[in-house]
């Protein structure tokens, strides 16, 4: 073993945190919850994987459920294709694997939403195989440890990957791997690293040069914002609520109806005009209700909540319900309306 990783090794085995994830060896748990880690913090993480593994212990669960139930236990951690890829992806595991996610890297890449990081994390954690792995926080720590300028893109993985070759050890990776990146969570951090607490400090060489707050480079982000005029319409204690099409943002999720108030429009000329176009009919009324923020990977997006009635009938077909408040949590939602219903209801 090195001496990098026999570092690494010690201060890992008394520093890990002791999360759900980390007391199974069983992949198809590691693999749910590695796909729930590229999405957010790993607190937020938590409660979203201890639902998971309740409502769909085994792999069987999630490639006999309905869509639907995949994505509602999937509402609030975005990026719905993960969630979508999940289940094509253990529907194979059942078809062609006897229910076993195999351990085998090309038979890995056969399955949808494997890429390299996760086929590396898979085959690392949950059969110790000897595969490096880059995500944010490792290419951050190797990063500084080599003095690599510029930004934390993927400019540098060919130099990261052959560094963590050469000082990861011929066994144990599942170790190695996991300690690599909670280096980079615990003490490596983006801002203000600990490098006096840095099991690896003697041989890094942004420390070694005082360097370690400038490298990487950091990318500002500019967050794009959209207003949003939504329509609450209610009949007989029921809100009408319909599914977005497939294959593009938000696909097959529930929401309120509505859309975009563009340049020049109030939110309330937008919503008559949104109504029109998007179910055909005139709206009877509209009160502003409530404003909601909500903040998305991409973009923020303010919503201006009408309560409505519809002055023509608007019947029901498969993408498009009238729903009692107690029957809410049944439709998976985006963010915003999620948040919308817990304003209203909750
Ligand atoms: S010494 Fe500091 S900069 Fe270098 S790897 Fe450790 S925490 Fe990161």
């Amino acid at each position: 073993m090195s001496e990098f990783s026999s570092k690494l090794n010690r201060w890992y085995l008394k520093n890990a945190r002791d999360l759900p994830w980390r007391q199974t060896k069983d992949p198809y748990k590691i693999w749910i919850s590695e796909i729930m880690l590229q999405q957010t913090t790993v607190a937020a993480v938590i409660p979203f994987y201890e639902r998971w593994v309740k409502v769909f212990p085994v792999v069987q669960h999630v490639a006999k459920a309905p869509l639907q139930k995949i994505l509602k236990a999937w509402q609030g951690l975005g990026y719905y294709s993960r969630a979508r890829n999940i289940q094509k992806a253990a529907k194979l595991i059942v078809k062609n694997f006897k229910g076993k996610i195999p351990s085998d890297q090309e038979a890995l890449k056969t399955l949808p939403g494997f890429g390299p990081y996760t086929i590396g994390a898979v085959s690392s954690i949950a059969f110790d195989k000897r595969v490096p792995i880059i995500d944010a926080n490792v290419r951050r720590v190797v990063m500084r440890y080599l003095a690599l300028e510029g930004f934390a893109d993927t400019s540098y993985d060919t130099e990261i990957l052959k560094f963590l070759d050469k000082v990861m050890p011929q066994k144990g990776n599942n170790v190695f791997n996991q300690a690599m990146m909670e280096l980079g969570a615990l003490v490596c951090l983006s801002r203000s690293p600990a490098c006096m607490f840095c099991p690896v400090n003697v041989g890094c060489e942004a420390y070694k040069q005082g360097r370690q707050e400038v490298i990487p480079q950091s990318k500002k982000k500019e967050i794009k914002e959209i207003n949003v005029a939504i329509a609450l319409i209610e009949k007989d204690k029921k809100y009408f609520i319909q599914r977005r099409p497939k294959g593009g943002l938000f696909a097959d999720l529930w929401e309120f109806p509505g859309g975009k108030i563009e340049k020049g429009e109030t939110p309330k000329q937008a919503l008559f005009r949104e109504i029109k176009e998007e179910l055909g009919i005139e709206l009877g009324s509209a009160e502003p209700l409530m404003n909601v923020t909500q903040f998305y990977t991409e973009f923020k997006a303010n919503l201006h909540v009408f309560r409505c009635e519809s002055a023509q009938v608007l019947s029901e077909n498969s993408t498009r319900k009238w729903v009692p408040r107690q029957k809410f949590s049944d439709y998976p939602m985006p963010s915003g309306s999620v948040k919308i219903v817990k304003k209203l209801f909750l």
